[in-house]
């Protein structure tokens, strides 16, 4: 698809990531109870897309714990795409146990992040996702396999990532079994340039089922990076409610995009998200309630959106 065909489109999908990539980094504990309260309240805001949670071992990630209670309310939603973060091929069979619709499988482009956070290099990473797609198929399952590429812009141990590099894999993950595939800028290092350098080459490469693009917020280029992506075609954006998560490496950083100022901009844009975004302004104010010590990102909040023009009292000169 071309940047002109997308304009014509003019339609464009959020997934909230905030249940699985913003809680994960944080240190607070969300009830399950409070985690479906949101899932309503972002569905009634006119969300069709959320990651859930991720499928590891509890004592790793606390806070998701409770991904497969939480993932049962999500299904229970119609129309509701619930998917779920997979590391490995055991987690992949809870997600399909569970009914997970959909199976993000993350690698990291760099070999140092993948190593180090992972155990595992980058083809191994791609080995796992044959394993998983050849146990989705025999469980007769049509949960989709998303190959979630991270740090595809560079990361905080290896610096530069290559995008030759990022290519190779994204090609490797399709071919190993991948649905689609997905690029994050998992540390905050993309700019619009580099994100248009490299979804131009990668959407050549693979076109369409290069589907989602995950921007982080670290220094302020989450929304720029987002429209950089828009204008190569890409239609499916990752982010976060009150843009929270954060950054390991860069304590009281913002997290992923903040969805409610992504969910305007393309609205102002006249790009249908299909969300409803003072709806999720106030879900923004229940989060204060969800998550009392943890600071939320964001800039519409603050000023709220641009109301329609009030009949002026003032008398002009
Ligand atoms: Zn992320």
């Amino acid at each position: 698809m071309t940047a002109t065909s997308t304009l014509a489109t003019r339609r464009a999908s959020i997934r909230e990531v905030g249940l699985r990539d913003g809680l994960q980094s944080l240190a607070s504990i969300v009830s399950t109870a409070d985690k479906c309260a949101w899932i309503d309240a972002a569905y009634d805001a006119g969300m069709r897309e959320m990651e859930v949670g991720s499928m590891v071992p509890a004592h790793l990630l606390p806070q998701l714990a409770d991904t497969e209670a939480v993932l049962a309310h999500a299904c229970s939603k119609p129309g509701l795409l619930a998917s779920v973060l997979v590391p490995n091929l055991k987690g992949a069979e809870r997600a399909l146990a569970a009914g997970a619709q959909s199976m993000v499988v993350p690698l990291s482009a760099s070999h140092a992040h993948s190593l180090a956070n992972l155990r595992k290099t980058p083809d191994d990473v791609v080995a796992e996702v044959a394993r998983i797609r050849a146990v989705r198929d025999a469980a007769g399952s049509r949960a989709h396999i998303e190959g979630g590429v991270g740090t595809a812009f560079g990361c905080t141990l290896q610096g530069d990532v290559a995008e030759s590099e990022v290519l190779r894999l994204m090609q490797a993950l399709l071919d190993a079994g991948a649905d689609h595939v997905s690029l994050a800028d998992t540390v905050g290092y993309a700019d619009p340039d580099s994100v248009r350098r490299l979804f131009e080459k990668a959407r050549k490469l693979v076109g369409d089922r290069l589907r989602t693009a995950h921007f982080h917020d670290t220094r302020g280029m989450g929304l720029a990076n987002a429209y950089a992506a828009w204008q190569t075609g890409i239609t499916h954006f990752d982010a976060c409610l009150g843009g929270i998560g954060g950054c390991p490496h860069a304590p009281g950083a913002s997290g992923n995009v903040t969805t409610e100022d992504l969910a305007y901009m393309l609205q102002r844009m006249g790009i249908d998200s299909g969300l409803d975004v003072p709806a999720l302004l106030q879900l923004r104010q229940r989060m204060h309630a969800w998550l009392p010590n943890e600071r939320l990102h964001g800039s519409l909040w603050q000023a709220g959106v641009i109301a329609a023009p009030q009949a002026s009292t003032a008398i002009c000169p």
